[in-house]
């Protein structure tokens, strides 16, 4: 593993394997606090012996679709240090707003600048994916995270013409459900 594998994230690493990374911060997966237990990874906390493997090992029920994750492994990060250029126009998107889209997308831009959570809600057909754009655009100007809830406008983002490739790599992390 590279060492910027660890940037910002929580790597899961199973307490047996021999790594050898001095600088990386080393937590157990799972934190006991008298009769519970606290899931680092996905900060649930529950009791101890209600879930665990045939041979005592207890294991977080809420994270189970990144992985189990045991009271035997640890969580392995560093923080970001946010080496990634500065790009002031990271978007190519060439199309346009209308008005009352311009309007969401100015409030949408002001909040990502500053940081602050958000949710964009509208009918289908409302353009929310295009609404997005400045906001996400202000947001990897400040190199900040983005979060985004619909995996198509990861995509969207990740694909041209919306970003102006190659001056810019987004990294998308992504869960997809199984359907049962
Ligand atoms: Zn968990």
């Amino acid at each position: 593993m590279k060492i910027s594998d660890f940037y910002g994230r929580l790597v899961t690493v199973q307490a047996t394997t021999d790594l050898t990374l001095p600088q990386v911060t080393k937590l157990p997966a799972i934190k006991t606090n008298g009769k519970l237990l606290y899931c680092q990874r996905c900060q649930q906390t529950f009791s101890k012996k209600q879930f665990h493997l045939p041979n005592g090992v207890d294991y977080c029920p809420y994270c189970l679709q990144f992985g189990r994750l045991t009271s035997h492994d640890l969580l392995y990060t560093l923080p970001e240090p946010n080496l990634f250029p500065i790009n002031e126009q990271p978007l190519s998107w060439q199309g346009k707003l209308s008005p009352l889209q311009q309007k969401c997308a100015q409030v949408l831009k002001e909040q990502a600048a500053i940081k602050k959570e958000f949710l964009l809600w509208a009918v289908t057909g409302a353009g929310k994916t295009e609404i997005m754009f400045p906001a996400i655009s202000e947001a990897i100007k400040k190199k900040n995270v983005f979060v985004l809830q619909r995996l198509e406008l990861m995509f969207a983002m990740n694909s041209f013409p919306v970003c102006s490739k190659p001056l810019i790599e987004l990294q998308l992390f992504y869960y997809m459900p199984t359907v049962q």
